[in-house]
């Protein structure tokens, strides 16, 4: 006879244990061993008032949040019915099976309040940092840097030119507004008036995305040591260029500040061969910069670059190709005293002339005054260990990688550098969760074995 399934779903009593219904091999199972958060609470409590209703436990939140950065689920209100339906989700975010799951809009309540006040999100990042640590996941030896450009939530229609915005007409000004009017009167007109605004978002950047229209952006900035791939510092920035270099010295101080970790050795792709950052790091943080020089002082005319000139430190001079010395002139010393300048009677009958200076009476040179920093980054570019550190710049590209296609950043929720800063802080800790997983859980057992 047919059997018939009721379907009867009414309750009775159930012996029901969430644990045993979690696979052994589950990623949250992982990340739950190395998540500690039992300090979150002191770390809060002087945001909180010590009467009226009890809030929503902030590590339900927290827990909520990584499990939603780590699965690539964005919206916090499909996370809320995540969690409400998948068991593993409960589990880790310890709630029982008739516990209800926080509405979506209290992410948003705290978030503004509370988490972003106590800097909450850099704290959780930074406890599972430490655990990295401990678990000897950081090397410190080398650090790798680098950017990548994350859309903003501005649609590219709602912008102006930056000199035609006048704030103060503006009727209804938005979070986002108030924070960047706040960041400007910090700047104290220090920054330049950028060419397009958006008005949803005005602190983002207008880029241009190669062979695509331009758009409004951030860029996450991953400070990374390249012992296991741990991302050991992040920071927000506009997509721009000179932020995202500002961002490497605010990085490398703060990991030096809060972990005493310094890198020997840091790698990074052309954009980080600036004159001024290779001064910076390797006569004020003595750190072997891995970087390629940026450098345009060589020509593509057949004429002589500046490599075919020899400095002469010790008489602060260059010499030519034809013997001949370049000199700072005395009269411009003060006012330029990296512009030096060959002798008008050398390169009058010099016969090189045609490939030396053809345009011009005299021959100059520019010389950088972080010039013997630019000279130590070449000379390691010859080296072994900078063939390595080419590979192990990898390892960044690879984490942003992940992130926007597994974890799906590839465009913010929210708005304001804050609200890129807190997603950026999320992905970065999910990131290192997982990474902790892959490196220090014991795989999954083999499934039993079946005869055919
Ligand atoms: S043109 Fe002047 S600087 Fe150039 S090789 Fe001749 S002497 Fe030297």
């Amino acid at each position: 006879m047919m059997g018939h399934h009721s379907g009867n779903q009414n309750r009775l009593f159930y012996s029901f244990h969430l644990d045993d219904h979690v696979p052994p091999n589950h990623l949250l199972r992982g990340i739950d061993r190395f998540l500690d958060l039992s300090d979150l609470r002191q770390h809060l409590s002087p945001y909180y008032s010590h009467t009226g209703r009890p809030s929503i436990d902030p590590e339900l939140l927290i827990r909520m949040l990584i499990v939603g950065y780590c699965f690539g689920i964005r919206s916090e209100r499909r996370l809320c019915e995540e969690a409400h339906l998948n068991l593993a989700y409960r589990w880790f975010c310890r709630l029982g099976l008739e516990d209800p799951v926080p509405d979506h809009s209290s992410f948003s309540k705290n978030r503004h309040g509370r988490f972003r006040d106590s800097d909450t999100l850099r704290f959780v990042f930074e406890r599972v940092l430490d655990r990295c640590l401990r678990e000897g996941l950081v090397g410190g030896e080398g650090f790798a840097i680098d950017a990548s450009v994350v859309k903003a939530d501005a649609n590219r229609q709602r912008g102006l030119p930056g000199n035609d915005i006048d704030w103060s007409r503006v009727s209804a000004i938005s979070r986002p507004v108030r924070e960047y009017l706040a960041a400007l009167d910090e700047a104290d007109g220090e920054k330049k008036v950028p060419k397009n605004i958006s008005l949803t978002d005005p602190a983002a950047q207008w880029t241009a995305a190669p062979g695509g229209p331009a758009f409004y952006a951030y860029s996450t900035n991953y400070l990374v040591d390249t012992h296991a791939g741990i991302v050991v510092d992040v920071e927000a920035t506009p997509a721009y260029r000179s932020d995202e270099v500002n961002a490497t010295k605010t990085m490398i101080d703060r990991v030096e500040h809060r972990l005493g970790k310094k890198p020997q050795r840091l790698i990074g792709d052309t954009a980080y061969g600036t004159a001024a950052l290779l001064g910076w790091m390797v006569d004020e943080k003595k750190i072997e910069p891995h970087v390629p020089v940026w450098d345009k002082s060589e020509r593509s005319d057949g004429t002589f670059g500046r490599s075919s000139f020899i400095f002469d430190a010790e008489h602060n001079r260059y010499v030519c190709p034809a013997g001949k010395f370049l000199k700072t002139a005395w009269r411009s010393r003060k006012k330029d005293p990296f512009r030096y300048r060959a002798s008008l009677y050398d390169c009058q009958p010099c016969a090189l002339k045609a490939r030396c200076s053809p345009n011009m009476a005299i021959r100059k040179i520019d010389r950088s005054p972080h010039e013997s920093a630019r000279d130590v980054a070449r000379a390691l570019a010859k080296t072994e260990a900078y063939q390595q550190s080419r590979k192990d710049r990898k390892k960044v590209e690879m984490l942003f990688a992940h992130l926007k296609r597994i974890l799906k950043l590839d465009r913010l929720r929210l708005r304001g550098l804050s609200g890129a800063q807190d997603e950026f802080l999320l992905a970065a800790t999910a990131q290192n969760l997982r990474r902790m997983v892959k490196w220090l859980a014991p795989p999954a057992p083999e499934p039993p074995w079946i005869p055919a």
